[in-house]
């Protein structure tokens, strides 16, 4: 069998579960690595007896070696109030952890993915955000800590391909959405939809008109195996998002209409250099991946509502 060895850091993660699990569908020997800041083993419990799967208790921001063909680097927290919680743990996870699976990719001359982030546009003036846009991002901010550190080892990557012909991946991942999020973890999706299942009040930051564009999470995954699939003259960074965009406004009233909650919405407070709107410029995806997403937010929304109906219960 034609099985590559594939190491996936923050892989007890959202996103990392859903990975591991499409890599092993396919045949791959995995090995899963996390420190459990903000994932869990309950995310990955089901892949345990497959004899192909391997859990590795390790922090990216140490060194960490083993052979293996393939490496997505996607170990960082993710939503704003977790990669605030400690700010110059989340700034040292991106850059050292760039910096360790970059060693070792250049090491074994293996391919390595990064999942970077929309928010290396910060909040953006050039609407969609096409790759060619450099951003506009406060270095200085409590947002910072995260989008510094993801420029940051997009810069690394980039130097590492130059330098030492590293074959590098970078994927710029928008907002995205599924089963196994962490319903404590401060996300829109994941907050509405807890809070309407609960049947408490949603919780709208500022006056709810700013905009994201939400990707379920099978999109996201397909992207990023497609990603790794190209030849190594592609480097990206490629978007990856739902280009469908949505007021925050939006996002509750779908959410209420979905649930049958009868959910009031309250505002609070706009969290500083929160941005203002985003949306994907796809086009170079559909042209290298062949790829776009399929799931619609209604759709997708579904999914994960059941996912939160089932836990909460
Ligand atoms: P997540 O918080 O569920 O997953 C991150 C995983 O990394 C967790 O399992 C966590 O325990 C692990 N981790 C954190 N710090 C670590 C460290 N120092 N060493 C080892 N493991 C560590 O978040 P997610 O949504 O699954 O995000 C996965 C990746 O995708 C992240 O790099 C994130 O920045 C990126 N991303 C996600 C989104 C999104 O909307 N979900 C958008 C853009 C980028
Ligand atoms: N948001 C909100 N209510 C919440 C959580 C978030 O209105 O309970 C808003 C937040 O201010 C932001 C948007 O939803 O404008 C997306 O927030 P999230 O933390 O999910 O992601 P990010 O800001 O990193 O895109």
């Amino acid at each position: 069998m034609n099985h590559k060895k594939i190491l996936v850091t923050g892989g007890a993660g959202f996103i990392g579960s859903h990975l591991c699990e499409r890599l092993l569908n396919e045949g791959n020997e995995v090995l899963c690595l996390d420190n459990y800041f903000t994932g869990s083993k309950d995310n990955i419990v089901h892949l345990l007896d497959n004899p192909y799967f391997e859990l590795i208790r390790h922090d990216v921001v140490h060194p960490f070696h083993v052979d293996v063909d393939e490496i997505y680097n996607l170990a960082c927290p993710a939503s704003p109030v977790h990669y605030q919680y400690n700010a110059i743990k989340t700034i040292k996870t991106s850059v050292m952890g760039a910096i360790n699976m970059l060693g070792l990719a250049k090491r074994l001359k293996a391919k390595v993915l990064q999942a970077s982030t929309s928010e290396v546009y910060g909040d953006p003036h050039v609407h969609p955000q096409p790759e060619s846009y450099w951003g506009n991002v406060n270095p200085i901010g409590i947002r910072s800590c995260y989008d510094e550190g993801k420029r940051c080892a997009e810069t690394l990557f980039m130097d590492y391909y130059r330098q030492n012909g590293v074959r590098i991946k970078i994927v710029r991942i928008f907002n995205t959405y599924g089963p196994r999020m962490n319903p404590e973890d401060g996300r829109v999706v994941s907050n509405f939809i807890v809070q309407a299942l609960k049947g408490e009040d949603i919780t709208i930051y500022g006056d709810g008109t700013q905009t994201r564009s939400f990707q379920y999470v099978d999109d996201m995954v397909e992207a990023m195996v497609r990603m790794m699939a190209t030849d190594d003259s592609f480097t990206g960074p490629v978007n990856t998002g739902n280009p469908g965009e949505f007021t925050m406004l939006e996002l509750a009233n779908l959410v209420l209409d979905l649930t049958g909650s009868k959910s009031k919405l309250i505002f609070m407070p706009l969290p500083s250099d929160d941005p203002r709107q985003r949306r994907p410029d796809i086009t170079l995806a559909k042209e290298k991946l062949n790829w776009e997403p399929k799931i619609q937010l209604r759709d997708g929304l579904v999914k994960t509502i059941e996912y939160f109906d089932k836990i909460l219960k």
